[in-house]
C-alpha cells in the first residue's frame, strides 16, 4: 500500500517536471543544435490528422516525417500540406518497412483501440519508439504484450495523456501538493460528451473495449489518480444503460465508479456518452481546487479557494499540452530516460477499469 501510494507521488512529481517541457532544463538539445526527431503518424483521422499533426510547429524536439494510412491520395494531401516527402508514406501492408527509414525515430499510434496492440509491436519490432493513444488498448493482455515487445525491442512506450502535459491541470496539481486546500478528503470529476454517430467505431465493442468509460471516462479515473497523487485501493461501479438507444446496443453510456485511496481520500467519478461534462474538483478540509473545463483541448480554467471567487492563471497557461508531449517522449529517448506516462501508465488504467466493469456487472466492491 506504501509502495503504491509513494508511486503515484512520484508520477505527480514527473507530471509537474514534465510542465517544464520547451522550458530551460529540457531545452539544451535543441539549444545546442540537437536533431529533432522524427516521428511518424498512424491514422489520419479526427485525432491524428485534426488535432495532433498541426502541433508539430509548436515542437522543439520533434517533427512530423512519415504517414501511415488506408487511403492514399488523402496521405498524399496530407503530406502536401505539411512537408512530408512522398517517399515516408506507408498504407497498412507495408508498415513493416518504417524499420528501413531512420528519418523515423518514433511512431505516434492514433487508430482505434483494437488497433493500438497491434500497430505498437509492429512498431517496436520495426526498431521504433512509440507513442500511443488512450486508452492504451481493449484488454490488460494487450497492455502487457506491448510492454513486453517494446522491453525487448529496447524502445520506449509512451501513452498519449496529453494532460500530464496541460498548464492548468499542472498548477491544479502543484497547489494541491503545496496544502492550498489542507488535507484532501474528496474528489469528483464528470467526464461525458453526447455521442452523435451511431455507427461509429467508438460504439463498436470489438473496436473500442468498451463504451464511454474507455474513451472518455479514463480522463476522471487518470485525474483521480494525478491529482490525488494516490492509487485507488478498492472501488464500487454501476452502469445507467439505456439499451433501446441504437448507440448503445454494444457499449455502455453511463458509468459511476467509486474510489477509495489509501489516505481515506474518495474519488467519485461518473462517465457517460449521453451528455456534456468536464468536470474536476478537489475538496480538502481547508477549500477546493475546481476546474471547468478540466481537460478540454483549450479554455480550461481554474478556482482555487472557497469556491469560485478566485480564478487562477498559470504562470504557463499557454504552454502547448500536445508540443509538451510530442516533445517529452522525444526528450525521453535522446536522453535514454522512461516517459512520465509509459506503458506501465496506460496498463495501470486499462486495470481498473477492468475492475470498473467488473464492479458493475457483479454489484459488488471490488479490492484492487
Ligand atoms: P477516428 O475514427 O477519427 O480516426 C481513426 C483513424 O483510424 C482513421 O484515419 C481511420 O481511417 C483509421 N482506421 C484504420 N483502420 C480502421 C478501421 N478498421 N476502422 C476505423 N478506422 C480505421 O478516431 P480518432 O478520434 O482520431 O481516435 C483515434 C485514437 O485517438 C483513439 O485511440 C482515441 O481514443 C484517441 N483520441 C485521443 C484524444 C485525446 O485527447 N488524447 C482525442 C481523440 C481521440
Amino acid at each position: 500500500m506504501i509502495d503504491q501510494h509513494r508511486r503515484g507521488m512520484v508520477l505527480a512529481a514527473g507530471a509537474l517536471a514534465a510542465g517544464a517541457v520547451g522550458a530551460p532544463a529540457w531545452g539544451q538539445n535543441a539549444a545546442q543544435g540537437g536533431r529533432k526527431l522524427g516521428y511518424a503518424i498512424v491514422g489520419l483521422g479526427g485525432y491524428g490528422l485534426g488535432v495532433v499533426i498541426p502541433q508539430f510547429k509548436h515542437c522543439r524536439h520533434s517533427r512530423l516525417v512519415a504517414l501511415v494510412s488506408g487511403d492514399p491520395a488523402k496521405a498524399r494531401r496530407v503530406a502536401q500540406e505539411y512537408g512530408v516527402p512522398e517517399k515516408n508514406l506507408y498504407n497498412y501492408d507495408n508498415y513493416d518497412s518504417i524499420r528501413d527509414n531512420p528519418a523515423i525515430d518514433i511512431v505516434y499510434i492514433c487508430l482505434p483501440v483494437s488497433m493500438h496492440a497491434e500497430y505498437t509491436i509492429r512498431a517496436a519490432r520495426a526498431g521504433k519508439h512509440v507513442l500511443c493513444e488512450k486508452p492504451m488498448a481493449v484488454s490488460s493482455r494487450e497492455c502487457e504484450a506491448m510492454i513486453a515487445a517494446c522491453r525487448q525491442a529496447v524502445k520506449k512506450l509512451m501513452i498519449g495523456y496529453r494532460c500530464h502535459f496541460e498548464p492548468y491541470n499542472l498548477e491544479a496539481i502543484r497547489r494541491a501538493r503545496a496544502g492550498e486546500i489542507g488535507k484532501l478528503r474528496y474528489f469528483r470529476s464528470e467526464h461525458g460528451f453526447n455521442f452523435g454517430n451511431p455507427n461509429a467505431w467508438r460504439l463498436k465493442k470489438a473496436m473500442s473495449g468498451g463504451g464511454s468509460m474507455m474513451d472518455i471516462g479514463i480522463y476522471a479515473l487518470q485525474a483521480a489518480r494525478y491529482m490525488t497523487g494516490e492509487e485507488p485501493v478498492a472501488l464500487y461501479a454501476k452502469e445507467t444503460t439505456d439499451k433501446r438507444d441504437p448507440r448503445f446496443r454494444e457499449v455502455e453510456d453511463m458509468v459511476e465508479f467509486q474510489l477509495e485511496f489509501p489516505s481515506g481520500v474518495i474519488g467519485s467519478c461518473m462517465s457517460m456518452y449521453s451528455a456534456n461534462q468536464n468536470h474536476i474538483l478537489l475538496m480538502g478540509d481547508k477549500g477546493r481546487i475546481e476546474m471547468e473545463p478540466g481537460t478540454g483541448y483549450g479554455g480550461n480554467r481554474l478556482w482555487v479557494g472557497k469556491g469560485r471567487e478566485t480564478e487562477i492563471t498559470p504562470p504557463n497557461a499557454e504552454a502547448n499540452q500536445w508540443a509538451g508531449q510530442l516533445d517529452h517522449l522525444a526528450q525521453c529517448v535522446l536522453q535514454n530516460r522512461e516517459p512520465i506516462v509509459a506503458g506501465e501508465e496506460g496498463l495501470r488504467d486499462i486495470r481498473i477499469i477492468e475492475a470498473v466493469y467488473k464492479s458493475a456487472r457483479e454489484g459488488r466492491r471490488i479490492v484492487l
